[in-house]
């Protein structure tokens, strides 16, 4: 399989963007063998460049996270990536699961955190372990054999109450610790990423891939859940639309289709190294999206890509 950082920088040769599809966990094994069986063959004939699995939030699906990682890189030949939280590790629980990824063909990490627990207002090291997602990038770098994905938030992490400019310079840190690209947290203001861009290439001299996610809108309690959840804004004019279509979730989601292919459009005009896909693990309004921005099958997976399980 192949380090992401090397399928940035081909892609960027080429001079084309790179497609990559974030799925989470599903919670059991019926609905992890459904998710290969119905929603990954879907997917994979959309031929993204490279794959990732969320890690869950607590640490709870450590297993299944690398299981789904292998399986997608073996049954369908795409390049994937394992998210990984510093929820509840020590550093040598952490070590000894990146020996194992190893052990197993995983290149490729996104070093992440991972949120306080439900009702928690800080987060808290397990004994042992990591505070910022900045030590787990020197942990990963030491074991080595990784390529490594960082999180970046064009509005300012939730809990940087200094301001986005303290929270970029930390972002900044991870870079300069051994992350090779970045991917953001949703947003849906292109004005965000633009400033962001701007200020971490600008003023911070940062050179490495720092690519937008993309979330496509299902229905307006989905969208306000994740917005309340990860502190993303929603502007005025989409709230007044979100408010119209309350109660028809499936004209929410055909303007969701719109609304991310028109917020891709304006993303890869201005450049963006690629897009990241927060898929939900819904095959529908993803094709929908890619197809609108001329980009279904446009990744560099092979055909196996489209071979199913
Ligand atoms: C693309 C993407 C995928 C994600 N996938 C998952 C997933 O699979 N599972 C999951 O549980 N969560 C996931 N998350 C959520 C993520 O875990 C949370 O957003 C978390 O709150 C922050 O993670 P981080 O890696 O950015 O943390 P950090 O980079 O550690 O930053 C956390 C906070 O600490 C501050 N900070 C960092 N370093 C310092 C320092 N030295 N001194 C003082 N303050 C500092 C930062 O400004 C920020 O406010 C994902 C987020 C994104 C954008």
């Amino acid at each position: 399989m192949r380090y992401i950082r090397d399928i940035y920088a081909e892609a960027a040769a080429a001079q084309r963007p790179v497609i990559s599809f974030e799925f989470f966990t599903p919670k059991t094994d019926e609905g992890e063998e459904n998710f290969f069986t119905r929603t990954m063959p879907g997917l994979a004939a959309l031929r993204p460049d490279y794959c990732s699995v969320t890690y869950g939030a607590g640490g709870s699906t450590q297993d299944r996270t690398f299981s789904m990682v292998r399986r997608i890189q073996t049954h369908f030949g795409i390049p994937c990536m394992a998210h990984l939280t510093c929820v509840g590790s020590s550093r040598e629980a952490i070590a000894g699961l990146l020996r194992e990824a190893q052990a197993d063909g995983i290149q490729n990490i996104l070093a992440l955190r991972g949120d306080p627990p439900e009702g928690a207002t800080a987060f808290e090291p397990a004994p042992g372990g990591f505070r910022y997602a900045s030590e787990l990038v020197d942990v990963i770098r030491e074991v080595g054999g990784f390529s490594i994905g960082v999180a970046g938030f064009p509005e300012g992490h939730l809990e940087a109450k200094d301001g986005r400019e303290a929270d970029w310079r930390r972002l900044q840190a991870k870079i300069e610790r051994g992350a090779d690209f970045v991917l953001t947290q949703l947003f849906f203001d292109n004005e965000f990423f633009h400033r962001f861009r701007a200020h971490l290439t600008g003023q911070l001299g940062v050179t490495v891939p720092l690519v937008p996610g993309i979330i496509p809108i299902l229905s307006a309690g989905q969208i306000r859940r994740f917005t309340a959840l990860c502190g993303a804004s929603i502007p005025d004019a989409l709230g007044r639309r979100l408010e119209e279509l309350a109660g028809d979730d499936a004209a929410a989601a055909a303007f969701g289709v719109e609304f991310a292919a028109a917020q891709g459009a304006d993303l890869l005009r201005a450049g963006v190294p690629g897009l990241h896909f927060y898929t939900l693990n819904k095959v529908a309004s993803t094709r929908a999206i890619l197809e609108r921005l001329g980009l279904a099958a446009a990744g560099a997976a092979g055909e196996a890509g489209a071979a199913g399980t």
